[in-house]
C-alpha cells in the first residue's frame, strides 16, 4: 500500500500540524507557508481522490462539502467572508500534495500567490 499523504500524517498526529476543524468527512489545516492573511487547506480525510477533477466524479458530495467547509472558514477568519477557493490540478499547474485539498485564501495575496 502506498504510503499515507504528508495531510494524513498531520492528521494521524506522525508529524505537527495545526488543525482547526474536522467534520465527518473533512478537516481543516493551516498551510505551513501561508500565501495570503488567510491560508488554509480544506482536506477530505479519505485519500481516495487525486484531484479534484476525480473527486467531482467520484463523490460530488464530498466536493460540496469541502465548499460548505470553506466558506464557513471564511466567515470566521476574513472580513467580509470573501475568499478564494484553489485546486491546483497536476504538476504543471503547481500541486505538490496528490491528495485533493482546496486552498482557502483570504485577504490580500501575496506576490506569486497560488490564485494568481
Ligand atoms: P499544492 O501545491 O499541492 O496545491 O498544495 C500543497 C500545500 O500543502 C502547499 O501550500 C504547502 O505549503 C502545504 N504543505 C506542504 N507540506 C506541509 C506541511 O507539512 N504542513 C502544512 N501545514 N502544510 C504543508
Amino acid at each position: 500500500m502506498a504510503d499515507s499523504s504528508i495531510f494524513s500524517k498531520i492528521r494521524a498526529g506522525e508529524i505537527p500540524g495545526d488543525i482547526l476543524r474536522e467534520t465527518e468527512r473533512v478537516f481543516v489545516l493551516r498551510d505551513i507557508a501561508p500565501q495570503a492573511p488567510v491560508h488554509l487547506l480544506v482536506i477530505p480525510k479519505s485519500e481516495q481522490y487525486r484531484n479534484v477533477v476525480e473527486l467531482a466524479a467520484g463523490d460530488p458530495s464530498l466536493l460540496a462539502e469541502m465548499v460548505r467547509v470553506a466558506g464557513e472558514l471564511a466567515a470566521e477568519h476574513a472580513a467580509p467572508g470573501d475568499f478564494r477557493l484553489v485546486f491546483n490540478t497536476g504538476p504543471d499547474a503547481g500541486q505538490t500534495v496528490f491528495h485533493v485539498h482546496a486552498h482557502v485564501l483570504a485577504g490580500a495575496l501575496t506576490e506569486g500567490s497560488l490564485a494568481n
